[in-house]
């Protein structure tokens, strides 16, 4: 199968910066952002998704996802499972657009910007943002101009970039920053916990189980109707279990 070629500039933007982009239905290249790509998925993008597709998060990490341990010394990272029909389709574009378009990633939500968020050396988090120009996409050549803050919300980026930025604390840990390896054991409870959700919520309900010790029955109940709240309580609980136990 053919490789998308790198995008042919990468701009770092400053946070006031505007760009000219648009994108609509119209477009002679409609459809073609949605194939040949790596595309990362976040815990919230499998929350949304599963949603999206009313199954399990262990039905859609079965059905439509990969997972890779490229780093040896990071977490896994799981990656949404492109169509083998040689162009390397998203399992969800059809030729009137996206048909989880309410549900997309962060991604594709972001995307002509990547968003990248780190970890000073002092701690403090912050993030970057890049203007990705790329031969296929003509949406930079439209006339409107936009703001990062104004595309980000019109994009509804809101809470995928603070679930994002929970998984930054952990991925880029003080400890880990210090060379923490984590053991196999810990990558698999970072893939329950955060990526099974169902499952992890479930594991709440289990008697004797860490996460949910010190939970009431009803404060468990909570959580299992809201899985914002769920995810949320599992970065919580997972930073803990990662970092503090033992110390
Ligand atoms: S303008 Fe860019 S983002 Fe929009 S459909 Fe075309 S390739 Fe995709
Ligand atoms: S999830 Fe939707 S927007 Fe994202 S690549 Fe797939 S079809 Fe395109």
């Amino acid at each position: 199968m053919e490789k998308r070629p790198f995008p042919h500039q990468v701009r770092q933007l400053a946070p006031d910066d505007s760009f000219q982009f648009r994108c609509h239905a119209g477009m002679p290249c409609f459809n073609e952002c949605c194939r040949l790509l790596e595309l990362a998925l976040s815990p919230y993008d499998v929350l949304r998704l599963k949603g999206a597709l009313g199954i399990s998060a262990r039905q859609f990490l079965d059905q439509y996802a990969v997972v890779e341990q490229a780093d040896e010394a990071g977490f896994p990272q799981v990656y949404l499972a492109m169509l083998d029909d040689g162009r390397g389709s998203c399992p969800f574009v059809t030729k009137q657009g996206c048909t989880v378009y309410a549900d997309r990633p962060a991604a594709c939500r972001t995307y002509p910007l990547g968003r990248g968020a780190f970890r000073t050396a002092s701690g403090e988090l912050k993030n970057i943002h890049v203007l990705l120009s790329e031969p296929h996409c003509q949406g930079g050549h439209e006339e409107q101009s936009q703001s990062i803050g104004d595309w980000e919300g019109e994009q509804g980026l809101a809470l995928y970039n603070n679930f994002n930025d929970q998984a930054i604390a952990i991925l880029h840990h003080e400890r880990m920053r210090q060379g923490m390896e984590p053991s196999a054991a810990q990558r698999q409870t970072y893939l329950a916990t955060l990526y099974d959700l169902d499952g992890f919520g479930q594991s709440l309900l289990q008697e004797g189980a860490k996460a949910g010790h010190g939970l009431s029955a009803r404060e468990k109940q909570d959580l299992l109707a809201d899985s914002s709240a769920l995810l949320a309580f599992g970065f919580k609980w997972l930073n803990q279990e990662l970092f503090d136990a033992g110390e």
